[in-house]
């Protein structure tokens, strides 16, 4: 254990307030990892390909004794276990699991770039985000309330009593 670290959950297919909900029940199962904290779920619409349905994201934290490519591939895996499939950039998927921060790691190798790279962009990571660490400071980036401050005209709604 010891390290801390923040994943987003993001899913616009098959029932996606349940895909969110089992996950973040299942990143509490992975080995040596127990779920801290966990954001309300939100409605965001899609970006980049728009002719999809509204996904519903989170965000928890987690303590995990994994390294952070230990913990990609295990979010990577149960991506798959959710019948994931990857037919082109920014399709609808069942599940989505992003490693969004690591402690206060600034990492890039092939296939993890740590914090994500496009998290500071994203209304849809950062509310959440900030509902769990108001005073989250994004590694290599600066202050997450900031960066949500950035996101203008990103609409998203949190729901209620859905996560309970
Ligand atoms: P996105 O999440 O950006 O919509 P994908 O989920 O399809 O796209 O991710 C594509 C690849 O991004 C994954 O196979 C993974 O290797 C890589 N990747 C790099 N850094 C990260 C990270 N921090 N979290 C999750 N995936 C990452
Ligand atoms: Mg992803």
């Amino acid at each position: 254990m010891g390290h801390i670290a923040y994943v987003g959950l993001g899913s616009n297919l098959a029932d996606p307030a349940t895909q969110v909900i089992q996950a973040l029940a299942a990143l509490d199962a992975l080995p040596q990892t127990r779920l801290l904290k966990q954001s309300s779920l939100y409605r965001s619409a899609p970006v980049g390909y728009l002719d999809q349905p509204d996904f519903i994201n989170a965000v928890a934290q987690v303590e995990t004794g994994l390294t952070p490519r230990a913990l990609l591939e295990a979010l990577l895996a149960l991506e798959l276990e959710c019948g994931r499939t990857r037919e082109f950039q920014n399709a609808p998927r069942t599940l989505d699991l992003d490693v969004l921060m690591y402690d206060d790691l600034v990492h890039h190798e092939h296939g993890l770039t740590v914090p994500h790279p496009q998290m500071h962009l994203r209304a849809f990571v950062l509310q959440p985000l900030l509902e769990i660490a108001p005073d989250c400071i994004i590694p290599g980036v600066g202050v997450a309330a900031d960066a949500m401050a950035g996101c203008t005209g990103q609409q998203l709604e949190r729901l209620e009593h859905v996560a309970e």
